[in-house]
Parts: structure tokens; sequence; C-alpha cells
């Protein structure tokens, strides 16, 4: 699809949000090895809320409808991850100000002001093993991907290879940051469960997008 109106991206959520509870056993397997257990759990109680949210309310733009998915994250989250994620879907916002549909230039202009929000509020450098590690992948690949085509799907899907390539680089890094970082060389040829979460949303959004 070349834009997303109020509709689609109301779709390309849902279907993220029920990938990211599908991903739950994987995401606490992963973070009970190198973290504190509590990941999964988490990514399922907010993105459950989000669903509940989107599913009972109507938008009148693409600002409005993620302005409330981010509170929503927020709220229902806690943890790091709960006000990482809601910044990602905040921080942009101001770029789609006053827009009705978004193509791939917009998109990529709002998750890459989430992913530089993310940064500024998390404090985590590239490579110390975090989300970030899958966020700024997926920026600079979108970047790339705008000079063949501004058509939204694309772009997500862009998004989502970043994010992948991101994952599988985390698997050599040490941890820096946050609870892993104690385990130290034990978290070596895991990949950090807050970036996988980071890939199955973009990928969530991208398979809606792309249709
Ligand atoms: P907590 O660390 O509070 O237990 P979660 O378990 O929900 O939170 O999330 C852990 C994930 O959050 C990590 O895998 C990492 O990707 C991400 N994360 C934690 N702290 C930061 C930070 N300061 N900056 C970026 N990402 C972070
Ligand atoms: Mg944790």
């Amino acid at each position: 699809m070349n834009r997303a109106d109020i509709s689609a991206l109301k779709r390309a959520m849902i279907t993220a949000a029920d990938d990211i509870v599908a991903a739950e056993p994987e995401l606490t397997r992963i973070d009970m090895v190198i973290g504190d257990g509590d990941h999964g759990i988490g990514m399922k109680t907010g993105f459950t809320a989000l669903k509940r949210e989107l599913l009972a309310n109507d938008y009148e733009s693409p600002y409005a409808l993620f302005h409330a998915c981010g509170l929503c994250l927020v709220k229902s989250m806690g943890g790091s991850s709960g006000v990482l994620f809601g910044t990602l879907l905040i921080g942009g916002l101001e770029a789609i100000r006053g827009l009705d549909s978004l193509d791939g230039t917009e998109m990529c202009a709002f998750l890459g002001g989430g992913i530089d929000a993310v940064i500024r509020r998390g404090k985590a450098k590239p490579g110390y093993k975090t989300m970030v590690d899958a966020l700024l992948p997926a920026k600079a690949h979108m970047e790339q991907m705008l000079r063949d085509t501004t058509a939204v799907g694309p772009i997500m899907r862009a998004a989502e290879a970043g994010a992948l390539g991101g994952v599988e680089a985390t698997k050599s890094m040490l941890p820096r940051l946050g609870r892993s970082k104690n385990f130290r060389e034990n978290a070596i040829g895991w990949p950090d469960p807050g970036a996988i979460s980071v890939s199955v949303l973009f990928g969530g959004m991208a398979k809606e997008l792309s249709k």
C-alpha cells in the first residue's frame, strides 16, 4: 500500500499486538536467561491493553491513534520497556500532526522521531545490547528504502528487516545496561529481548501495511 489511512494503521497495530502476545513465551524464555524474566509478560500486558483500546475507540487522525497507543503502553506496562515503547510511539508525533494518512516518508519521520526519543530517554548507546540495537538499523533501512520508494508497505518492511538484522547482531554483544548487565558473558549468544520485541512490532505492522 502507498498510504496508510486511519483504519489501515489501526489494523496494523492490532496485528502487531497479536504478534507480540504470540511471542510472549519466547520473550519470557530469553529474558529468564539474560534478564529478570518479566519482559514477555510486560509486553503481553501492554499490547493486550493496546488492542482493547483500539477496538473500543475511533480516532480522528493517525496522531490521535498513536498517541492513545503510546499512553496505553506507558500506563499498563510498567518497567523500563513500558516507558520506552510508549516513547517510541509518542516521541515522533509532531512529524505527523495534521495528516489523515501516512506514506513511507511520513512513517519514517514518525518512527525516526520516536527512535531518537527512546535514545534520549534511555541513554543506551549502540552496542549496549538493547532495543536501540534494533531501532537504529530499522531507521537506517527505512531511510535507505526511501531512495527507491515512498510507499508505506516497503518502508515498514525495511524497518522490520533492519530490526531483524539488529536482533541478530545483539547475540554477540555484552549487556551494558539494565538488569541483563549482571549476566555479562552468560548473555553472549542470546539476543536482546527488547530488540526482538521491536522486530515483532515492526513485522506485524509491515504484514498489514504490505497488503
Ligand atoms: P526491565 O529492564 O525494567 O526489567 P523489561 O524486562 O520489560 O524491563 O525490558 C527489558 C528490555 O528493555 C531490554 O531487553 C532492553 O532492550 C530494553 N531496555 C532496558 N533499558 C533500556 C534503556 N535504558 N535503553 C534502551 N532499552 C532498554
Ligand atoms: Mg525485565
